[in-house]
Order: C-alpha cells, then structure tokens, then sequence
C-alpha cells in the first residue's frame, strides 16, 4: 500500500510524527491482512469525518431544548437528527444516541428500569450472552440477580438453538422483572414473538440487545425486534439496545431504541443517572451512518454480508470444520474446533492465524470443556471484508487458507507463505479510507 498515515493526517504527521508513525503502521495492518472479528467493520470516510469533527470541543450535558450549558444551538440540530434518522431506521417511538458504548446503552436499560437486586434472565455467557448480561465480573452480574438460559445441545443443523421451553420454565419459576434476548456468539435469528409472549405471561419488561445485529436490521436482512405490523401493535421487545460500530458501520458508540412508556426512565438512566456529557462528534458520525443504513446500498450490503458468511461457513465444514448450529442466519458464524483436531484449542487456533494475517477471535462453543480464556472454538464474521468488496469467491479462498494454515500450524514456512496470499489478496480490495 503506498499510501500511508500522512495521505490521511497530514496535520497529525506534522503536529506528532511519533503518533503519525504508529497510525501509518495501523493503517497497513487494517489494510493488508484480513480481517474476521465478527464484530468490527470499516467505517466510511465521512463517519471519519465527523468523528473527527470540531463538536469535539463542545459540552453539552442533557439533551435538545434542556442542556446545561449555553452554545448549544447546533449541537442540538445534530443530536435530533442523528435520534429522527435512527427512530425512522427502526419505525421506533424513542431513540437516545448519547450511550458511549454498547455496554453504557445496556447499563442504562438496568439503571432505568430495575432496582439493584431485581432478578434478570439472560442467555448463558458460555453460549453466546454477553460480559453486560450478568458476568460476575461485570457490574450487571454484580448488582443485579442474573439467571440464565441456554442452547439445545448441538443436532446437525437443527441443535444449538434458543431452548424456547427451558426459557419459558425458568421464566415462570423465577419471575424476572426483565428478559433479555440477544447475543454476542449466536449464529441464528431470534423471533422475538414466542419471546413476548413469555414476558407477558409473567409481566416482564423484554430487551433485545441487537449491539451485532443492529446492521442487518437496518438492512432488511433480519427481522425488527420492535416488532412488525404484521405481529400487531406492540408484539416486539419494549427495549433495544444496539452498537453503532458493529454492523451498523457508525463510529464506536451506542444507542437506545424503546416504546415511549419508557422514554423518559431510560432517558434519566443515561444522563445524569450513568453519563456525563455526550460525546457529539460521535453523535454526528451516528447521524452519517443511520443516513447511509436508510439507503438501498446498505440493504445490498448486508445482503452481501449474510450470503459472505453462509458461504465461509460451507466452505470450513468442508474444510473439515463443524459449524455450531450447522451453520449461520447472519453474519458471523462459530467454529468448533474438536472435530477437525481435539488437540487444537480456540487460542492456539487465533494465535496461528495470526501469524498467517487472519484476525479472528477464539471463543466459546456451547458445552465447551474449556475455559473462557483457552476456549475450543473460534467466531467469524464477514462485515468488515464484506465492506471492501469481497464476494463469495474471497469467501472460498480464504475458507482454503484458514484450513491450510491450522493443519500445517508447526510449519512456519506455509504460514508466512499464507501471509504473503492474504496480503496480495487485500490488496486487491482496500478499504475505507483508501478508497
Ligand atoms: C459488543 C456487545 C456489547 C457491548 O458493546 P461495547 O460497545 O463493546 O460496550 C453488548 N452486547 C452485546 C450482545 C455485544 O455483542
């Protein structure tokens, strides 16, 4: 790649050539090995543009029409436009765009609509919940009760599924004032309908956490969990939450979707109940990305990114993979690494690849026998390539190199080799912002 850091920031290259020298060799990594974190995408150019704009140096503490300090005339045509675009995205009554993160958007449904102590049904982290929905490390896991639910054991490509029966049970044993549906490891669309009902047979409040599937329903690809008219008024979660990094391909934040009976609760929960002053400029780089999710292209991508991950995951089972759940809805997809070598763990797996330019990330599969931190599979995603042009075609060669790169592991002339092939491979499709 002969563009460098420079191309992009000349001013940073003259202000801080120190900082400038390690973006530039950011820039190449990004750009000249692949990358498969189901979670992370390419922005455009113009999201750049506004994270990196002028709002910056603005406080605004509140929200439009009720801020606590003065100047704040424009920052609030910002903000409502970033929340009118979202709202009409989703066909959703309320929007808050102020969450920093995927996690602070979580926090604050907590904060907002539970007590400390209130007992929550979430999915089981081993099986694809997330840090936000009960670890006991993480806050919620901490001041709320969390009990979970889980998977069906694996059976072809019918197993590994949302055990809807064991969920119902634990529901109506345990009367948790919230449920929340969502996940951070699960290959398959959720229908929120037997889910709602659920919640209304015990008066449960329903969240759906979208943070990685946010994009797809944008997109069209994956169904609203606001519920659609054709479920009725009011047949989908209360609450949504989302990420606006991941395949919504915004700036790194979060953000709030619910029903109005709750917009004013998780409105306090964010500010002043959890938040401080919002981060506008990445308020604004919000706006740009629900503008661009409203478009056709964006619909077409997605499209793109689900048909990129069916195919990456049809390509490794025959490469000698299973697919947790048999393969994917969506656009990330779990390995099991057990069937092709028992000896080979989830870490050892990522740190190969690695060394062949592969970035991916090991993970649990559900049942796993080993620990969070050694893991026995690994999660895929098709976003980020998806977002320079790769097709189908990309899909079955790199499939061939992640193959050839874990069985030949100890030889680290073929892995260099792979090295080499992904890089020439990338450069044949350079992402934002070099194009
Ligand atoms: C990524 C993710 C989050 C948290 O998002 P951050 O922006 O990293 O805080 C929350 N929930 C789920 C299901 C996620 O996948």
């Amino acid at each position: 790649m002969s563009l460098g850091a420079s191309d992009f920031y000349p001013t940073v290259s003259a202000a801080d050539p120190e900082l400038a020298a390690i973006l530039d060799r950011e820039l190449t990594r990004q750009s000249s090995t692949l990358q498969l974190i189901a979670s992370e995408n390419f922005t455009s150019r113009a999201v750049l543009e506004a994270t990196g704009s002028v709002l910056t140096n603005k406080y605004a503490e509140g929200y439009p029409g009720k801020r606590y300090y003065g100047g704040n005339v424009f920052v609030d045509r910002v903000e409502e436009l970033a929340r009118d675009r979202l709202k009409a995205l989703f066909g959703a009554e309320h929007a808050n765009v102020q969450p920093h993160a995927g996690a602070n958007a979580n926090a604050g449904v907590y904060i907002g609509l539970l007590k400390p102590g209130d007992t929550v049904l979430a999915m089981r982290l081993d099986q694809g919940g997330h840090l936000t929905h009960g670890s006991p490390v993480n806050f919620s896991g901490q001041y709320y009760r969390f009990i979970s639910y889980g998977v069906t054991p694996a059976n072809g490509d019918t197993g590994e599924r949302i055990d809807l029966d064991q969920l119902s049970d634990i529901a109506k044993n345990e009367r948790p004032r919230l449920i929340v549906v969502g996940a951070t490891a699960y290959p398959r669309i959720i229908d929120i309908a037997p889910l709602r009902e659920i919640a209304d047979s015990i008066g449960a409040i329903l969240m759906f956490d979208a943070a990685h599937v946010a994009g797809l329903i944008a997109g069209g690809v994956y169904p609203n969990p606001l519920g659609s008219s054709e479920h009725g008024p009011n047949k989908g979660a209360d609450v949504v939450t989302f990420t606006t990094h991941k395949t919504m391909r915004g700036p790194r934040g979060g953000a709030i979707l619910s029903t109005s009976q709750y917009s004013q609760a998780l409105d306090k929960a964010i500010f002043p109940g959890l938040q401080g002053g919002p981060l506008e400029h990445v308020i604004a780089a919000k706006a740009v990305a629900f503008l661009e999710a409203s478009r056709p292209e964006f619909a077409n991508y997605q499209s793109r990114v689900v048909e990129n991950a069916k195919v990456l995951a049809s390509a490794l089972e025959v490469e000698g993979f299973r697919t947790v759940s048999g393969g994917t809805d969506t656009h990330l997809l779990l390995v099991d690494l057990t069937k092709f070598d028992p000896e080979l763990s989830g870490k050892e797996a990522q740190e190969v690849l690695d060394a062949a330019g592969i970035t991916c990330n090991r993970n649990q599969i559900p049942y796993d026998i080993r620990s969070p931190f050694i893991t026995s599979g690994l999660r895929f995603g098709t976003p980020a390539m998806t977002t320079t042009g790769m097709g189908t075609d990309e899909m079955l060669e790199v499939a061939a190199l992640i193959g050839r790169a874990l069985r030949e592991r100890n030889n680290e002339d073929t892995l260099a080799a792979i090295r080499n092939e992904v890089a020439i491979l990338c450069s044949k499709f350079p992402p934002p912002p070099f194009v």
